[in-house]
């Protein structure tokens, strides 16, 4: 079995040495990618006992993921090869945006009736799990770890590399020296009680998605998959969509009715599409299918839906659109420790406390709450607070909100239960 080795990104190189198994891949019909969830870890044991889901709401809101891009390479200079440029990462989080907002004027944008803006939107995160200022991407040489494995389809073998946080970060991995012909892509699945669920693989316990290094962001590589829609796919799986098809045969289904049900996938983007099993024309287009990147365009209403309820409800994905990756860490010297600051009573009624100490003072603050969504009720600003001050509770329906605190020096996160 020939494998894809490249050591740049040149047109030539990969024209001789990668078309070769991407036509394979579409004789055969490889497995465009994998798609793997966590049911049976132990970590979401108690999680099961206890949760309770909601259906998705339907608002303007924009959900907001913070991506790590953990960029594994050969020992190539940044940039080269394998150790991916900057601008093609950037380029890769450009294209999600325009995907999953359905972004006039982009290769995102669609007219079809079924098709919607997904409302959910990625940054490389701009906080470390330590607090530090990032620009999201790690680099790993490879060639410098003791004696790596060849690469696996693993998520544990890349998690023990390098992982953060799966509460705050969508972990990405792209990978070297993957066989080309095997996978684009693979994804773990989340934990969800939506129709199909289980159709996702059980699988280990770190979460993310592993992409093939040719095969991420934006690239001149002589393939099918050149244009950065293997992340877009994957992350409809991370998110919990199936394929549009579902399994083989037409009574298996991807519990969406807008995708109008197809017995296999499709590899080829025809002019006239062909037919799917209930006579209306297949949805070549749908990110979901495995058609070349260059005509996929689509998520539908149904299916954005399934993500909503994801974003919802299930764990290591709700807490992402909250996570304080999604914005730049404070600098400056603290003028007060965090774990000083006393917010009380919670559970919370009409007024809130925040118990500064005696002999703490802040400047320039701002204080804020949200919804789990992310969505600001208020910001008090102050320029000078000590001691203590207490918050008149605003109306609201919610069970839950956050509370931030922002100083010159510090940002202080709590979660609020709300009676
Ligand atoms: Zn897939």
């Amino acid at each position: 079995m020939k494998t894809c080795k490249f050591t740049s990104l040149s047109v030539l190189i990969l024209s001789l040495v990668c078309t070769w198994s991407v036509r394979a891949q579409h004789q055969r019909e490889t497995e465009r990618c994998q798609v793997k969830t966590l049911e049976n870890s132990n970590y979401f044991e108690n999680w099961l006992q206890t949760r309770t889901f909601k259906t998705a709401i339907n608002t303007t809101d924009i959900y907001k993921i913070p991506i790590v891009v953990h960029v594994l390479h050969l020992g190539e200079p940044e940039g080269e090869g394998f150790n991916l440029p900057k601008e093609q990462i950037e380029a890769q989080i450009r294209i999600l945006n325009e995907d999953f907002r359905r972004k006039e004027g982009t290769p995102g944008f669609n007219t079809h009736p079924d098709g919607g803006d997904a409302r959910i939107e990625f940054i490389l995160a701009r906080t470390s799990p330590d607090g530090k200022a990032t620009d999201g991407i790690v680099r790993i040489d490879m060639n410098q770890l003791e004696n790596p494995e060849k690469f696996p389809s693993s998520f544990n073998f890349y998690g023990q590399y390098s992982y953060w946080d799966p509460e705050q970060y969508l972990n990405v991995w792209t990978l070297p020296d993957w066989p080309a012909e095997t996978l684009l892509g693979m994804a773990t699945g989340p934990v969800t009680d939506l129709p199909g669920g289980d159709r996702f693989e059980v699988s280990d316990p770190v979460d993310g998605i592993l992409i093939n290094a040719p095969y991420f962001g934006p690239s001149d590589i002589d393939s099918n998959y050149n244009r950065g829609r293997t992340l877009t796919h994957e992350i409809g799986h991370f998110l919990g969509l199936l394929h549009i098809w579902g399994a083989t045969g037409c009574d298996k289904d991807d519990y969406c009715e807008d995708t109008p049900p197809q017995n296999k996938s499709h590899s080829v983007c025809p002019a006239t599409p062909p037919l799917a099993c209930d006579g209306r024309p297949a949805m070549i287009e749908n990110y979901m299918n495995y058609t070349p990147d260059g005509c996929m365009n689509i998520f539908t209403k149904d299916q954005i839906s399934r993500m909503h309820t994801v974003l919802e409800n299930s764990p290591r994905r709700k807490s992402l659109t909250t996570s304080p990756g999604l914005e730049a860490p404070v600098t400056g010297i603290p003028d007060v420790v965090a774990s000083a600051i006393k917010v009380f009573p919670n559970p919370v009624a009409d007024h809130l406390n925040i118990d500064f100490g005696e002999n703490q003072v802040l400047n320039k603050v701002s204080i804020s709450c949200y919804t789990s969504l992310g969505k600001k009720i208020f910001t008090n600003h102050y320029d000078k607070i000590s001691k203590r001050i207490t918050l008149k509770m605003p109306f609201t329906a919610e069970k839950v909100l956050f509370l931030q605190l922002r100083s010159e020096s510090l940002v202080v996160n709590r979660k609020l239960v709300l009676r």
